[in-house]
């Protein structure tokens, strides 16, 4: 079947409940809160997740990954401690010499599909690939970084990533960055504008002679 609306052809009840309370907590973020959610979840100890929150991140990372043709796996999470991995080398690569996060298998099959059985929503594209459930969320990560766009960054302190809010160079948690530099700058008798200054006009003299 090539349209796969998942709210039909899911036979089990229980996972249909949730899925409907995913897709309501989902579509009320945006795709910034989607992703501070996603480095979240990078970010956290799975062992010490009570079982309940592991359900919210698995949920919540299902929706983002559904509508692309691939399996929904009913009555079974998708393996989240493989997912976690996936995502801890994939942003890592994405910021890394190469600028690419690659998947750790061959490309797949790609399709363009109409998704229009989302509740509440006008039928919109999405880029099917064919594989694993855990495929279909990497996939709806990707969706997430494209449309949040330059504010996905690198804390230029500790080097974490994270979600900016408008401006924001450094992170605020869990260490607050943020304030270190503002202290530190003080401490040095500066500011973040005359330091963007010097940095300006350092690269408009072009590259320091030796
Ligand atoms: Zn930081």
């Amino acid at each position: 079947m090539d349209k796969a609306p998942p709210l039909v052809h899911l036979d089990a009840q229980q996972d249909h409940k949730k899925l409907v309370a995913a897709f309501r907590r989902v579509g009320a973020k945006s795709a910034e809160e989607l992703l501070r959610d996603v480095l979240q979840f990078s970010e956290c100890n799975l062992k010490k997740l009570s079982p309940r929150q592991r359900e919210l991140f698995g949920w919540e990372l299902r929706v983002i990954g559904l509508g692309r043709g691939g399996d929904f796996k009913v009555g079974q999470m998708p393996d989240l401690v493989d997912l976690q991995a996936q995502i801890v080398e994939g942003i890592r690569q994405y910021f890394g010499p190469l600028g690419e996060w690659r998947l750790r298998e061959v490309a797949r099959p790609l399709r363009l599909l109409r998704v229009d059985w989302i509740p509440g929503k006008k039928p919109r594209p999405k880029v099917g690939w064919a594989g694993s459930e855990e495929d279909q969320i990497i996939a709806g990560i990707w969706d997430l970084i494209v449309s949040v766009g330059d504010r996905l960054r690198a804390c230029r302190l500790c080097h974490r990533f994270f979600v900016a809010r408008k401006r924001q160079e450094y992170c605020t948690e869990p260490q607050n960055c943020s304030q270190l530099q503002r202290n530190e700058w003080k401490k040095r008798g500066t500011s973040r504008k005359q330091e963007d200054e010097r940095a300006r006009s350092d690269s408009a003299n072009g590259p320091t002679r030796a």
